[in-house]
Formats: C-alpha cells, structure tokens, sequence
C-alpha cells in the first residue's frame, strides 16, 4: 500500500555561514513547500526532521542536495499517512547537539569509526565490547540494544561527567555507541577519543537505519524507539517485539508515553490509558493535584470527581 506522506530525517555536519540568515531563508523555503516540523541550524551544520507529501519531500531533498554544502546529505525516510507535525519551526542553535563542552568536538576532524548495521551487530556481540546508549534515559526506557549501558543521566548533556564518572566500566574495552539517527553519536564518540579511549566505534546512520537494514533486520533490539515527533515511538526489529517499558504505576509491560498531566513537571511517563483514567495522569500525588493538572482540565472533572479518584488511590494503598 502507497502512503502519501513521508517523514523525513537527516543531518549533516558542515560549516554554514550567518546561520541565522540561513534559518530564516529556510522556514521560508519550508513553509513555501507546505513542509512541518523542526529544524535545527547552527553554524557547524543542519539537525532536522519534516513531514510532507511524497512529492513536497522530494522536492526538498532535491533542492536540498543541489546545494553544494548538503550534497552529500543521507535522508532517512518513514512512510507515514499523515503529518507527523503541527507546525513548521527553522532554529538557529549555538549547538547541533547539547553536549555543553569546555572543549567543543569537530566530528569533521575526530569521531568514532562508523559501523555498518552488520558491522554494528557483530561488534556488539564481542565480549570485549560495551555498547553505550548516547540518549535520554526516557529514550532507552522505551527500547535499547539487549545489554546496552543505560548511563543515569537525565539529559544527554549530563553523559561526559557520567563517562568521567564510570570510566572504569569502559576502560580497555571496546565502546559502541548508538543514537535515533547518529548526530549525537558524531559528536559523543568523537569526544569519547578525546578523553583517551581508543577503540570508539558508533552506529552509522543511527537506530532508525538499523530497523530498516535488509540484513540485519533489527534484531538484538529490544521495545520500540522514541522519536521526536507525533508518532512518538517507531518500530525497530523486524523478527521479535520484545517489550521492555514498564508501566510508571504498575511495572506492567507498556510502550505507552504520555506527558505527566502538571505542566510544570510535564515528565514522559509510560502507562496504559487505565491507569492514566485513575491516576489523572499525574506521576505523582502532587502532580495529580496540581490546579493546573491537564489532565482534569481535559476531562472536566469537578474537585468531587478528583477527590473521588484521589480517595480511590488512597484506599489501594492502605490496603
Ligand atoms: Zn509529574
């Protein structure tokens, strides 16, 4: 079956000059394509994923390759039957990716080598091999490699204190690391040499290139993997759905994210549409009875029917 959309994703890293002016020229091509989604631009190079027509994307990447700077440029592609964003946002960033470093990584002049899915997959099965996961914590909680070290960060800027911290655990190994697509692994594994390891290698093209290799069909990939637009989650191995997330309430198996219903907190928190209903998709009781709570706000409850479901709650767990 044929599906009118397409949601692309790509990125390169190359000089631009006056990004600022190059994203406002950019949302304007964008918009006049009828294009949605999120751009970033920075003067060492371009992050971005849309969603558009076939026709709409094609002509994207074809004016897109035709400047000399993007010609190189590999767009990974999904079918989609609808938009997989509301609007059209074109950024100017310092940074591509928020690493925060003192010293600022060139992945142009040092990264790690770049492994093939294939490759990928016969590395990481190498006992003298560790496999990093360059993500968020809520990215991985989601879906992993089988065995990948989950570094306990919050934000991907908090991994090199984290690697720092944990050398040990890598030190005389071999290192892989993975990403959605591979930005944030040019830069990680790049500064991953700096800091003295030898042996970095990283997954070329990213998860979303693993799931679609015709050989190595995603396999020794576990749950589903996060991505950064309204599908929120996209499948990986082909062979087996093995499910790893866990339920915020319960620890059930669950591959359901929803945004915590406090807008102050607005935490990504996996559960069913049960426990979201009981648990006014608060992820804790404070969240739950924020003023603000979106999810009562939605639903139109009045403070009875919230102190209702509240001294359900509370009944549980004095049981
Ligand atoms: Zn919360």
């Amino acid at each position: 079956m044929k599906h009118p959309y397409r949601v692309l994703l790509y990125y390169m890293y190359v000089p631009i000059e006056d990004p600022e002016m190059f994203a406002s020229e950019h949302l304007t091509f964008c918009e006049s394509l009828e294009l949605k989604g999120r751009i970033l631009v920075a003067k060492e190079g371009i992050n971005g994923t849309v969603s558009g027509t076939v026709e709409q994307t094609e002509e994207y990447m074809k004016v897109m390759k035709s400047d000399p700077r993007f010609a190189e440029m590999v767009f990974k592609m999904d079918e989609s039957d609808t938009h997989a964003f509301k609007k059209m946002h074109v950024r100017h960033r310092e940074e591509l990716v928020t690493l925060r470093l003192e010293d600022d990584v060139n992945p142009m002049e040092t990264t790690g080598n770049y492994l093939k899915p294939s490759e990928f997959f016969e590395a990481m099965q190498d006992p003298d091999t560790v496999v990093i996961d360059a993500r968020n914590d809520y990215e991985y909680e989601l879906g992993h490699f089988r065995g990948a070290i989950k570094p306990e960060i919050k934000n991907f800027r908090e991994l090199p204190d984290w690697i720092k911290q944990n050398r040990d655990m890598f030190e005389g190994k071999k290192v892989l690391t993975y990403c959605t697509g591979g930005i944030r692994c040019e830069k990680f594994s790049g500064w991953l040499r700096k800091e003295g390891f030898e042996d970095v290698s990283q997954l070329h093209g990213g998860i979303v290139t693993y799931g679609k290799d015709p050989d190595v069909k995603g396999k020794l990939w576990d749950g589903q993997c996060y991505v950064f637009d309204e599908r929120i989650s996209v499948p990986v191995n082909q062979i087996e759905h093995v499910i790893v997330g866990k339920d915020h309430f319960t620890g059930e198996p669950c591959e359901r994210y929803v945004n915590c219903g406090n807008p102050e907190c607005n935490k990504k928190i996996l559960c069913s549409p049960e426990n979201e209903h009981k648990y006014l998709r608060g992820c804790t009781h404070e969240c739950r009875v924020h003023p603000r709570n979106r999810y009562v706000a939605e639903h139109n409850l009045t403070k009875e029917q919230v102190n209702e479901r509240l001294s359900q709650l509370l009944g549980e767990v004095e049981i």
